[in-house]
């Protein structure tokens, strides 16, 4: 088929990449540059946690994202450069005496027959030494990984330019009708497009909104943590991922609105103070750069196929982009050639 995607996030280039490797003739849209780091994929944080929905109550999304890893190393495992994923597992945190946090991310696991117990210091610190003596009382979810998003998003345009793919960087799509693309100076016809647009598809699917997230990059040379870390406040939630030379993400804030204005002082102060109060070794750690993005999310937070005479959408992954791209693109694959086969699909 002759295929056109518009979107070179993580869900239209991993789209892209595996249509082209099943022989389809793929052309790719994007209004940024294939290295534009502002964009939410490259924003992510990366984790792969499929147990953190179970903390917000997201049941689906954890019955979805239970194979997210092994779908994520079979992926890894095509490219022609090697990619790490890193299944050290997580850790969820909370002080002593505000574990009812904890104690209800249990019950609700139990009701999914997920069993977890909270360990204490002995066992954060066999996990992460520099923990040991903070007074935390945690869950460890050895199921969880992380990868670097920025090392993906690379390598997929890597082994995107391997391919027979023509990419439009730089190219806006002003409107998406009766499978054809159109921009200030094109209109091409195809026999399938998928619309990957993230937030840009907000004037076709309206009960699509934006969800602010902000997050802050780390270099500290006195802290080594080497999984990601959450720690349960009733007012400070956060995370921490670690990214190579002692670089750690702090996140990431979940607001209601569309604004993807630089990051606000009372977020960076509730995202700093609860990293210090985290690990001591932060307060001489340096801001590298704080960066602010858009959650494309559904009102129910769950992502989406949506076929129409026009295109088929595929959007609202909301927090789950890298947990649930994988799933959600074979998925809409599947779809799609099951149409063009004349098969009749429910949507
Ligand atoms: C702070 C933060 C932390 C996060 N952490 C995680 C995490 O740890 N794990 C996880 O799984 N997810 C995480 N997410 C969620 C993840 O980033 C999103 O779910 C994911 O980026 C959605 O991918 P997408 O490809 O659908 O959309 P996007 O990443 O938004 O990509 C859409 C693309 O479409 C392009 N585009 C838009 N309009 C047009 C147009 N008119 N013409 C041409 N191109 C257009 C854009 O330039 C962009 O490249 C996080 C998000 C944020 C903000």
């Amino acid at each position: 088929m002759n295929i056109g995607i518009v979107g070179a996030g993580i869900v239209g280039r991993l789209l892209a990449w595996t249509l082209a490797t099943q022989n389809h003739k793929v052309t790719l849209f994007d209004k940024t540059s294939a290295d534009d780091d502002s964009t939410a994929s490259f924003v992510a944080a990366g984790m792969l946690a499929p147990y953190a929905e179970l903390e917000s109550g997201e049941t689906k999304i954890f019955e979805m994202a239970k194979d997210a890893v092994p779908r994520w190393q079979s992926i890894l495992s095509k490219f022609r450069t090697a990619i790490e994923l890193q299944p050290t597992g997580s850790l969820l945190l909370a002080k002593p005496n505000e574990t009812a946090e904890l104690q209800h991310f249990i019950n609700r696991a139990k009701r999914m027959q997920v069993s977890l117990k909270m360990i204490g210091g002995q066992g954060i610190g066999k996990l992460e030494p520099e923990l040991a003596e903070q007074l935390f009382t945690g869950i460890y979810l050895p199921e969880e990984a992380f990868l670097d998003t920025h090392q993906i998003m690379h390598a997929l345009a890597d082994n995107i330019r391997m391919l027979p793919i023509l990419w439009h960087e730089n190219t806006e799509v002003i409107s998406i009708k009766n499978k054809t693309v159109k921009g200030d100076t094109f209109n091409t016809k195809f026999d399938q497009v998928f619309d990957c647009r993230g937030l840009g598809a907000s004037n076709d699917l309206p009960q699509l909104r934006g969800v602010r997230g902000e997050i802050i990059w780390l270099q500290a040379k006195d802290v080594s943590i080497t999984r990601p870390v959450r720690v349960l406040h009733p007012r400070y939630a956060i995370y921490i991922v670690p990214r190579k030379d002692n670089v750690y993400l702090v996140g990431a804030t979940q607001i209601e609105s569309d604004d993807c204005s630089p990051i606000s002082v009372l977020s960076a102060l509730e995202l700093l103070s609860a990293c210090y109060s985290l690990h001591p070794g932060f307060a001489e750690a340096r801001i590298i750069k704080t960066q602010t993005q858009c959650r494309p999310a559904f009102p129910d937070h769950l992502p989406k196929i949506i076929a129409n005479k026009d295109c088929i959408h595929v959007n609202g992954l909301f927090r789950h982009g890298y947990l649930l791209a994988p799933k959600i693109v074979s998925a809409a694959i599947a779809y799609c050639m099951k149409e063009a086969k004349g098969e009749s699909m429910a949507q």
